[in-house]
């Protein structure tokens, strides 16, 4: 962060999929007017594009050549609601949830050059500061020098069951069992690959989101971007 300039804040938040990243950060960025940036939503976008041109989600170069065709935009979230992603100037913040991307999408994260390729543009997304970009690896690789790193929990149950009623809510598909293994499977996919494996850094806090709301959480966040700012 420039010295006493709060727009140009740093926040990174990371954590293993259902600890309601995405919800809070969106909340944070709102509240102290950063851009928000969804980097699991890249993961996905690539993903769909993947599946709907029928490009194998283990295929490097085909990655690759699909990722050099893409643009992604972050419009900025003035309310909540606000899309999260367009890719190729079409809003895919609805597809980009369906099933079939969340079982693909970590198979895809493993890919280095793909990694390598979206840890660039999420680096040029942030340049300048005035930020707040969630996903599994922002605090240790993509952005390791953020003012504020948070690194969010919950219980595997109460991940299960706020994507369930996430799921419920937009009228699509599943069952509670089928979200927990779907879970499980993308935490070990994402804990044990090679290449920046999600996990806290050494100087984040870590906030564990079982039983609070996510407005106890944002103030929570809220107070230390102050603190940090104050500094
Ligand atoms: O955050 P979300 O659950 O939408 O992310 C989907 C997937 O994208 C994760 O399970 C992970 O495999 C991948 N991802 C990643 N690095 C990030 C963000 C997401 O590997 N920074």
């Amino acid at each position: 962060m420039r010295k006493n300039n709060p727009n140009s804040l740093v926040v990174a938040i990371d954590g293993p999929a259902g600890a309601g990243k995405s919800t809070i950060a969106k909340m944070v960025a709102a509240k102290l007017g950063l851009k928000y940036i969804d980097t699991g939503a890249m993961y996905r976008a690539l993903t769909l594009k993947a599946l709907t041109t029928g490009i194998d989600c283990d295929d490097a170069a085909g990655l690759m050549e699909l990722l050099a065709q893409s643009k992604f935009e972050f419009p900025v979230a003035n309310n909540v609601g606000s899309p999260a992603i367009l890719l190729d100037g079409r809003d895919v913040s609805a597809l980009i949830r369906l099933p079939e991307v969340s079982q693909k999408v970590s198979r895809v994260a493993l890919v280095p050059e793909v990694r390598r390729e979206l840890v660039r543009i999420q680096r040029e997304q942030a340049a300048g500061g005035g930020i707040v970009m969630d996903g599994r690896d922002i605090g240790t690789v993509v952005l390791p020098e953020a003012d504020v790193k948070i690194f969010l929990t919950a219980s595997l149950e109460e991940r299960a069951r706020r994507r369930y009623i996430e799921l419920q809510r937009k009228g699509l598909p599943a069952t509670l069992e089928q979200i927990k293994k779907e879970i499980a499977e993308r935490d070990k996919l994402d804990q044990e690959r090679k290449d920046s494996p999600l996990q806290a850094a050494s100087d984040a806090i870590c906030i564990d989101t079982t039983g609070f709301s996510p407005e106890e959480i944002v103030t929570q966040i809220i107070h230390l971007c102050a603190e940090r700012g104050e500094r």
